[in-house]
């Protein structure tokens, strides 16, 4: 993993930050349930006690039966549990309530890197800290169906309502969630301005990371600003560094959201990278979501006859209509 030691240290402060609010957070619980159930201090009395005698025990004695601690402790915690039951307390309510389950906030897993960490770092190198709020205001729990009319399109009777389609959508996008990553599918969410797709690309976002994804979040012009400094940097040996580990993760994270494609400045070489871009991820087998105003027919016109292809042929394509949220917003 090549960060410098600064972006290493900064993160690791984070988890030291992470591990004493979960140490806080467990003296509290622990400090109000046995306010509330005094039989629980008494029992942890005995907890203690009993490993203070066997660990002397077994400095003046041979051979010790732990099996007999173990026991009694099993017994003890149980005892803990109806206790905590009785009292309408939930029974991990005196464990630790880790942000991180996998690695217990350490960031080590295995005999690597947690996935939380990797995500850390994608979002120290992205700028992304601004992502998981977003993410907390966008999300499938804060998704609004209302403001999907649901009346045929006269023109068009045969055509669902936006409010049909817009559930199928979702129940589609859910499907991919669940599937996630062994389907290795890529998503081509698309429709005209402000019909929802931008909050979509946060719910999957969302579920993603909580599933404990790597999940990089990028405009298109921030993508391609990315890739140029990384093809044309002359700046020094460190910046380089810094453009060579971004790219390497855009190609690798479990997720790569290119949000707005077709608001960049668009060239023939932004053309072959973005198709580098998104075949290289193609072939690696990791996933790719693309959002754009455009139509499949503008994307064939814009970009060369190999993107077109490729997104027509491998990606799902996810059409959004209706009238413009943001609209609706102020009117209603
Ligand atoms: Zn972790």
């Amino acid at each position: 993993m090549s960060i410098t030691r600064e972006q290493y240290n900064l993160i690791q402060r984070e988890y030291d930050r992470r591990r004493l609010r979960v140490r806080h957070d467990l003296e509290a619980r622990i400090k109000k349930a046995e306010e509330l159930i005094p039989a629980l201090k008494e029992i942890n009395g005995r907890i203690a006690s009993a490993s203070v005698s066997y660990a002397k025990l077994s400095l003046s004695k041979e051979s010790v039966d732990f099996e007999e601690l173990q026991v009694l402790n099993h017994a003890l915690a149980l005892e803990k549990e109806s206790l905590l039951k009785a009292n309408n307390l939930p029974a991990d309510y005196l464990k630790p309530h880790y942000y991180c389950a996998l690695c217990k906030d350490t960031g080590i897993a295995g005999s690597g890197y947690c996935r939380c960490f990797k995500q850390a770092v994608v979002e120290l190198l992205y700028s992304q800290s601004f992502l998981r709020q977003r993410l907390r205001e966008e999300n499938f729990s804060t998704f609004c169906f209302d403001y999907y009319e649901n009346i045929k399109n006269p023109l068009h009777p045969e055509q669902k309502t936006p409010y049909e389609n817009i559930k199928e959508v979702v129940g589609r996008c859910q499907a991919y969630i669940k599937n996630f990553p062994y389907s290795c599918e890529n998503i081509l969410i698309y429709g005209k301005t402000g019909v929802g797709k931008t909050f979509l690309s946060n719910c999957i976002a969302k579920e993603l990371l909580d599933q404990g994804n790597t999940v990089i979040y990028l405009s298109a012009p921030q993508l391609f600003e990315i890739i140029e400094s990384h093809k044309f940097s002359k700046a020094q040996e460190e910046a380089k560094e810094s453009a060579e580990t971004k790219m390497r993760y855009i190609l690798d994270c479990d997720l790569l959201i290119i949000d707005d494609l077709g608001t960049e400045f668009n060239n023939s070489f932004i053309s072959s990278q973005l198709y580098y871009c998104i075949n290289e991820r193609f072939l690696r087998q990791k996933s790719t979501l693309i959002s754009t105003n455009l139509s499949f027919e503008e994307i064939r016109k814009n970009y060369s006859d190999r993107i077109y292809s490729r997104l027509f042929h491998d990606y799902m394509p996810v059409k959004i209509y209706g009238d413009d949220i943001r609209i609706k917003k102020v009117l209603l």
